[in-house]
């Protein structure tokens, strides 16, 4: 989360846990004598483990082999299913479960359901999808999905009549085992509920997120993470009526259930809406016989749509996000605010009872869950009919990937002129189509989607939201679109022509070799071509080359700069296959207008050594959006330098260093530390400063950026104590889009127009640089595109910097106010810091 952490609201609630503990002992000695009745077959999670569910955190092998040994003893009821590998080569699994009768069929289940999305089919059965441990350190839930699992085989199977469960027991297994070594490497003997001892405090890289650091509940849309990959692929082929995302929050909260709390997105419909009371009814029955705490309609909204509740909720399901109180602090036990005990036990027991409420609520309703998914998938009368874009191709093929992955069709246009909001001016107007256009509508199964995705605006019922307020596909991916009132058909052939890329011309009788700058795809290019010694230099002018205009930033390789490497050709022809991307051979360096391939203007890209900043005082998860785009995006080498050993370090070595965003540096960036800081800037250095990161490099003895203060207004007046809330909101921008204006002839702006839609997330600001301010909004036009921002937060960021490159000595600090990085998902952000690495000098 980036303003109000999700993870733990900071309300004061409490629980009255020695009743709870008291009756969840009960609750398991009946449990267990019904266990002992009816399942005597089956071992219960505590049997297999060899120690009593709730002492222990189980690594994640051993949770793979509890569900592989249930599968292999029921396996008529219980299929298990590897759907793919982690970073860190972990297995991701799912269990399938029903009755006998129902496995037996469970393909023909599927496809009856899937049907129904297209108004056909017969089906019967309730699909419940359950998945635990999104965040790796939220860990009890992993915990919980065993005896949940067992259960429903055992003292809860008459659930499984008309309902097929799917459980997915550890979203994040990486996550999840970061935590429970590092717990089972500092715990005390026996475990300690003191809140003040080392096994209640994570480290920096805590258990949250992924290999990568990224935060796998933000990832549901945006699909950067190979889990997400992953799990979405299969996901989309049951697309569950119901779907629980298990998470914990704070230690001294209450259990939070559905209803969810507003904004909800205006796409989601009553039924869903009535579907979560139900359901969050269920539960309270059961909480309030054993007298445990909990919430509903609070905190947690239904808006962002990369969440586990609100993407498959956008898919016609009920999502729903439940919240034990505990995660990375609790331990095995902690001693809460009130000085009560909460213990791993207690966790459990809450999780296990919403999970088994959750699919008594879903069998008790199967029927109606069919017919309202049949009805969602029908009713797709929204304002806006389809989404034309047209642009640069590379990105135009980046945002095909994307969709591909979430099975939204799309084609090409005819030659036409379409009608509708144009997203670059922000008004209705129109927008020639061709054939290279792309468009996508909302008239098919996955139409809602659609519209949530790519929609200029999202509706918001309320501002206080916990997460970014826009993400609109077409400005995240940087083309230009239009959303028409009315249906645009696509054009002859309805599909996608993949043109093959032209590699039989690079021979050795070429000069030089040309191709445009302009995506990632072109930045991933020339990363290899770095990597394989090949030389590549960039025209900082425009130029024209046989009839053909060329922009800057236009790499240009030449026989005569690569005459010394073994296999030029060859490694350019592979490297150009790699890629699908075509070069144009010129026989010449003599150009027709511009700057010949000899000038000055045309430079040598720099084979740059890059470093970024770890630990304190960087966010891991900024952190891991570098670390993740040099190695996932740019594949471009990084060493990773953490603040621990950084003295010791001989910067001399590297060309960049990358300052990640983060919360600590005021402390960190002492006085002497700035002083070797700019002492390496000045001798050449090349220093990218992230949003967090800047405001400690600035001051009287910082660089030349200054802070812009948002002026205080003087007439005090009284204020509700009610009301502080909204009105803190004022000085918000919680994740909103602005149109920023971009100076074009600047190397850190190759590649890009004049307009450039920056993602916004939160209020600093700062004063234009005297030189080199290159992406910056101007006075007057900083109310949002697209998203909410506070009234005092738009006066305070008009005339203030978004990009820009200050020159100190012979290096130079590039600033990010913005993050063209944030959780990998604004394509069209990237290429700045592409520029930022080989471009800007
Ligand atoms: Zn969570």
């Amino acid at each position: 989360m980036y303003f109000y952490p999700r993870y733990s609201c900071q309300k004061l609630f409490y629980t009255n846990l020695k009743l709870s503990r008291l009756r969840t002992l009960l609750l398991s000695l009946s449990l267990l004598f019904s266990v002992i009745v009816i399942g005597q077959d089956l071992k219960s999670p505590s049997e297999f483990l060899g120690y009593e569910l709730g002492t222990q955190f189980t690594r994640h092998h051993e949770v793979v082999d509890y569900y592989q040994y249930i599968a292999a003893t029921v396996p008529n009821q219980v299929q298990l299913h590897e759907y793919g590998k982690t970073n860190e080569r972990k297995p991701l699994l799912v269990a399938y479960l029903s009755t006998a009768d129902n496995m037996a069929n469970l393909e023909n289940i599927r496809t009856e359901h899937l049907k129904n999305t297209t108004g056909e089919g017969n089906p019967n059965k309730a699909i419940v999808w359950l998945s635990y441990n999104v965040h790796g350190n939220e860990s009890v839930s992993t915990e919980a999905s065993m005896q949940t699992l067992y259960d429903l085989l055992t003292v809860k199977k008459e659930y499984l009549e008309n309902t097929v469960v799917i459980m997915d027991p550890c979203i994040n297994p990486d996550g999840r085992d970061r935590y429970v070594n590092w717990y089972n490497q500092y715990k005390n003997t026996p475990n300690n509920l003191d809140p003040n001892s080392k096994e209640h405090h994570e480290p920096w890289q805590s258990g949250r997120a992924n290999h990568y650091m990224f935060d796998l509940n933000r990832d549901w849309a945006w699909l950067t993470q190979v889990e997400s990959q992953q799990r979405l692929k299969f996901f989309n082929k049951w697309l569950p009526h119901v779907h629980v995302d298990f998470h914990e929050q704070g230690v001294d909260n209450p259990y939070f259930f559905a209803p969810a709390s507003e904004p909800f997105h205006e796409v989601i419909t009553d039924f869903q809406r009535g579907f979560q009371e139900t359901i969050g009814k269920n539960h309270a029955k059961y909480f309030d016989e054993n007298g445990w705490f909990y919430f509903t309609k609070e905190v947690f909204d239904l808006l962002y749509p990369s969440y586990g509740d609100t993407y498959p909720t956008y898919n016609g399901g009920i999502g729903m996000t439940y919240e034990q109180g505990g995660s990375g602090r609790a331990g095995l036990g902690i001693t809460t605010r009130i000085g009560d005990t909460l213990t791993l036990k207690d966790r459990i027991a809450h999780h296990h009872t919403t999970g088994l409420s959750t699919v008594e609520v879903a069998a008790m309703n199967a029927k109606k869950l069919n017919a309202e998914f049949k009805k969602f998938y029908q009713n797709k009368n929204y304002k806006y009919k389809s989404y034309v874009l047209n642009g640069d191709s590379d990105k135009i093929d980046a945002l095909r990937g994307l969709l591909d992955q979430h099975e939204i069709k799309y084609g090409s246009a005819s030659n036409s002129t379409v009608k509708g909001f144009n997203y670059k001016t922000g008004r209705m107007g129109t927008m020639r189509a061709s054939e290279n256009s792309l468009v996508v509508s909302v008239n098919q199964p996955k139409g809602t989607l659609v519209k949530v995705l790519f929609e200029p605006k999202a509706k918001l019922s309320d501002s206080v939201t916990y997460d970014i307020t826009a993400w609109s596909l077409p400005y995240a991916y940087g083309l230009d679109a239009l959303a028409s009132t009315s249906k645009v058909n696509l054009g002859a052939g309805s599909g996608w022509k993949i043109l093959p890329p032209v590699t039989a011309n690079i021979n050795d009788e070429a000069y030089a070799f040309i191709t445009d700058w302009s995506s990632m795809k072109d930045a991933r290019f020339l990363s290899d071509l770095i990597q394989r010694k090949i030389r590549v230099r960039y025209a900082m002018k425009p130029f024209t080359m046989d009839g053909k205009n060329y922009k800057r930033g236009s790499l240009i390789i030449t026989k005569a700069d690569n005459k010394n490497h073994t296999d030029f050709i060859e490694t350019l022809k592979e490297v150009a296959n790699k890629h699908v991307l075509s070069l144009t051979p010129t026989s010449t360096g003599f150009v027709e207008g511009g700057k010949d391939f000899g000038s000055s203007y045309v430079q040598m890209i720099p084979d740059v050594k890059v470093a970024v900043l770890s630990g304190e005082p960087t966010s891991t998860l900024q952190f891991g959006e570098v670390w993740h785009f040099f190695e996932q995006q740019l594949h471009y080498p990084l060493a990773v330098i953490d603040s621990d050993y950084m003295n010791r370090v001989d910067f001399s070595e590297y060309d960049v260093l990358v300052l990640p965003s983060g919360w600590g540096y005021r402390g960190f960036m002492n006085e002497s530390r700035l002083k070797d800081l700019k002492e390496w800037v000045a001798n050449g250095g090349k220093l990218i400063a992230m949003s967090g990161a800047i405001k400690s490099l600035t001051g009287k003895n910082g660089f030349g950026l200054t802070p812009k203060e948002s002026k205080k207004d003087s007439s005090v007046t009284v204020q509700a104590y009610e009301s502080s809330e909204r009105d803190r909101i004022k000085g918000a921008i919680t994740g909103a889009i602005f149109k920023t204006t971009v100076d074009t002839t600047h190397p850190l702006a190759y590649g890009y127009e004049d307009i450039y839609f920056s993602l916004k997330l939160g209020a600093d600001a700062y004063d234009y640089l005297d030189n080199g301010s290159v992406v910056y909004l101007e006075e007057g036009n900083t109310s949002p595109i697209s998203g909410f921002a506070g009234s005092e937060a738009q006066k305070k960021i008009g005339k203030t910097l978004v990009f820009g490159v200050e020159s100190h000595g012979r290096g130079s600090v590039i600033y990010m106010v913005d993050n063209p990085l944030f959780r990998g998902f604004w394509e069209n952000g990237k290429l700045f810091f592409a520029n930022a690495l080989f471009m800007v000098n």
